[in-house]
Formats: C-alpha cells, sequence, structure tokens
C-alpha cells in the first residue's frame, strides 16, 4: 500500500529480507529465521461525543499530521490496548474529559497514507466527568453544531460525523 514502507531487515535477527510467495501473495521473507513477515494494519479508535447536540472535536497540533484541521478525538491503539480503552484514554488526553462507550458506530478504513492510520474504530460516548481543555497533541477542543462544522481532518472523520448526523436524524423521526 502506498505510503507504507517495506521492512529490510528482519525484525528478529536483522539479517536481510528477500521476497517470497507465501499464503496467497508476496511476503518479505528472512531465510535465516525461516520467517515469514506478516505486516499488520495501523489501527486507531475514537469517540463520537455528542452534547446537546453538538459534536466534541479537537483541532490537530503541532507534530501531528494534517495541523490545524479538526477530527474526532482518536488515537493509535496500542499493540496490547482494547480499542475500547484507546478511544477513552484519546478522548481524556485530548479533551480533559471522561467519557463513557454506549456503542459502536462504524469501523472506517483509513487513506492509507504515510502517518494515517489502515482503519479507525469510531464508538459512541457519552460524558461523566472532567473538564473541557485540548491537551496532548490538541491544540483546541469544542462542541460544534451538525450544520457547523469546522475544517476537517480525514476522510473517515467525515465519515464517522455523516454516520453520527444519518443516526440522529433516525432518531428524530
Ligand atoms: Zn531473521
Amino acid at each position: 500500500m502506498a505510503g507504507y514502507p517495506e521492512l529490510n531487515f528482519c525484525p528478529q535477527c536483522g539479517g536481510p529480507l528477500e521476497d517470497r510467495e507465501a499464503y496467497g501473495r508476496v511476503r518479505r521473507y528472512c531465510p535465516a529465521c525461516d520467517l515469514i513477515i506478516f505486516r499488520d494494519p495501523k489501527v486507531a479508535a475514537g469517540v463520537v461525543v455528542e452534547e446537546e447536540g453538538r459534536v466534541l472535536l479537537i483541532q490537530r497540533g503541532e507534530h501531528t499530521i494534517r495541523q490545524g484541521l479538526w477530527s474526532i478525538p482518536a488515537g493509535f491503539v496500542e499493540y496490547d490496548e482494547d480499542p475500547a480503552t484507546t478511544a477513552v484514554r484519546e478522548c481524556r488526553e485530548e479533551t480533559g474529559l471522561e467519557v463513557e462507550l454506549t456503542g459502536l458506530l462504524d469501523v472506517i478504513p483509513g487513506g492509507g497514507s504515510k502517518g494515517e492510520a489502515s482503519f479507525l474504530i469510531v464508538y459512541q460516548g457519552r460524558i461523566t466527568g472532567g473538564r473541557l481543555a485540548a491537551g496532548d497533541d490538541a491544540d483546541r477542543a469544542g462542541f460544534f453544531p451538525p450544520d457547523d462544522l469546522p475544517p476537517l481532518a480525514f476522510g473517515s472523520t467525515r465519515r464517522a460525523l455523516e454516520r453520527w448526523r444519518r443516526q440522529r436524524r433516525c432518531e428524530e423521526e
């Protein structure tokens, strides 16, 4: 996939890797360890938090891709972390707000470009505590009405919010 650099050296022994056909596609292979390298997708998790009809968004700060644009609180899932924990943690770090997850909204493929997740798991949540204050890699955090959103950072953000809007319309009907 574009933007994902190929591995050149074995993560186990440091030896040079070669290409080998295995399990239906060409994969990197270490002849010294007899090890096939399976690349894993980069997974992110985030949360759509609604309060009084408005949605919680953060403005992406320095050292992030798409700096200055807005997204839902989200971040990469650590290799040993439950994605639900990631979503709650990222929301706390980026907005100061404690949330309780109430359901799964969507699983969205990412753009696949450098620094972007392969896919994003989006939960819905409600605020249980904390105080709104941007933190970590967010410059600002705030609530926006569905018809007046700021410039969004990712296609996945747009899709998550579209999904949220559709769901709200269904609930109003
Ligand atoms: Zn090796």
